[in-house]
């Protein structure tokens, strides 16, 4: 297969314009696109910002910035798909909106592109298994968040995934500068297998109060030398995002061990999602 040279993003939020960043400074064409315009231009404000911090601490050269802006493109309109070797998905974690997605780019992407998935915790063989015939070129690239920064990406493969889907996928991770690990295709892979049920019992433990958020947090962090607690950790991420991949632990693997804490269930229906919408289990200032 030859190099990847113009990707597709779907979701300019945090994920998506990580991935969109690091891709764009890595030298590759990118179209980063979101269902609106307002979402859009809050996606590029937020790389913009990013790409002016790296330059500012010297990781990046001014030049390097602009090349970077010049290999992003953004809008709204799947058609800019058409000629991308590649898109990843990267909305909101959401198997109806995930199934839409994938549906639309069945029929807007060259038959040889391959698909890739963003997604936390969702089935790579389930998405795929919903437009079959792409099922070999379809991955999942799991990103960390905050994606500029972090160096792991975890790559899955679904049942059907091809040796050669595999392989351009480990090595677009690589020439984005990250460490592509690889592993299996089962609820929440690996990283929110175990990262989740620590973030939801911390919710529990708070809920019950075992203690307040401030020593959970700083147990965690100081007794495990964890770089932040994981309340903190839950605010980063996105507490939306957080139950909804616990509901798909719960689900798919049938077992209570992985309930949501209801206290987690109360601060999403409150709208408090964390960093993302200024208050969380923190308070974060505009
Ligand atoms: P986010 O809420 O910051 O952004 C989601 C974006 O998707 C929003 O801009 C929204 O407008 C957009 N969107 C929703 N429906 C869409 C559609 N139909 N078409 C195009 N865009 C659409 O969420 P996020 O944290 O960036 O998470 C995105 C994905 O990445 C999820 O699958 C999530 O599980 C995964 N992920 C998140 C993290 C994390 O720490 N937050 C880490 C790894 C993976």
């Amino acid at each position: 297969m030859a190099e990847i040279s113009h990707v597709g993003v779907i979701g300019a939020g945090q994920m998506g314009g990580g991935i969109a960043q690091v891709l764009a400074v890595a030298g590759v064409k990118v179209h980063m696109l979101d269902v609106n315009t307002e979402a859009v231009s809050r996606g590029l404000e937020t790389i913009k910002k990013s790409l002016a911090k790296f330059v500012e601490k010297k990781k990046l050269s001014p030049e390097q910035q602009q090349a970077a802006l010049g290999n992003l493109a953004t809008g709204t309109d799947y058609d800019a798909l058409s000629s991308a070797n590649m898109v990843i998905e990267a909305a909101t974690e959401n198997l109806e909106i995930k199934n839409a997605i994938f549906a639309r780019l069945d029929k807007v992407c060259a038959q040889d592109a391959i698909l890739a998935t963003n997604t936390s915790s969702i089935s790579i063989t389930m998405l795929a298994g919903k437009i079959k015939a792409r099922a070999p070129r379809f991955i999942g690239m799991h990103f960390m968040n905050p994606v500029p920064l972090m160096e792991l990406v975890e790559i899955i493969r679904g049942l059907d995934t091809s040796d050669e889907t595999y392989a351009a996928t480990m090595a677009l991770s690589k020439r984005a500068g990250k460490t592509p690990v690889a592993c299996n295709d089962y609820p929440g892979f690996v990283s929110n297998r175990i990262l989740m049920p620590m973030i939801n019992e911390a919710v529990f433990a708070l809920m019950e109060g075992v203690a307040d958020k401030e020593s959970i947090d700083s147990i965690m962090k100081l007794g495990m030398n964890h770089p932040m607690g994981p309340l903190t950790l839950a605010d980063l991420i996105g507490l939306d995002t957080c139950l909804a991949i616990m509901e798909v632990l719960h689900r798919d693997l049938g077992d209570t061990k992985y309930r949501p804490c209801p206290l987690l269930r109360k601060y999403v229906a409150a709208g408090h999602l964390g960093r993302k919408s200024g208050q969380g289990f923190y308070k974060y200032g505009s």
